[in-house]
């Protein structure tokens, strides 16, 4: 605790804000994808701080303790940040998706409702989620 409260002094130049005290919304390995998240956030307006980067590696107790950049915002903003990047998360999900083939939808025939598959699943046999009978997916 002593050393991530350091951490965090250094980071803000010996400044505590205790009524609005940083908070690791994501952990990152590299500090190249922790400065993608911090440029995405700061164009949502949001204050962004991006904590440990240039430490690890240099200090062993320290890397094996925090386990690389980590991207802190204001308590405040937490909720507005994991926002963005759920919505992130998805946009990639679908853009992927739309470069793929698209998914496999028909009707089941025990329960008729119109269930949906990924197009891998093409001529397999998958499982109802509304009624859990055992469907055909079509070629
Ligand atoms: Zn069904």
């Amino acid at each position: 605790m002593t050393v991530r409260l350091r951490g965090i002094c250094d980071f803000l130049g010996g400044q505590i804000y205790p009524m609005n005290r940083l908070v690791t919304i994501a952990t990152f390995d590299f500090p190249s994808e922790a400065h993608t998240l911090k440029v995405l956030l700061e164009q949502h307006g949001l204050e962004v701080f991006l904590a440990d980067d240039n430490l690890v590696g240099t200090n062993w107790f320290l890397s094996n303790s925090v386990g690389g950049a980590k991207i802190q915002v204001p308590e405040s903003q937490v909720e507005e940040a994991t926002k963005i990047i759920a919505e992130n998360r998805q946009d990639s999900r679908q853009n992927l998706k739309s470069s793929a083939k698209p998914d496999v939808e028909f009707e089941c025939e025990e329960c008729g409702k119109t269930i949906s598959f990924s197009a891998n699943r093409r001529g397999g046999v998958e499982t109802c989620p509304y009624c859990r009978k055992y469907v055909d997916v079509p070629d």
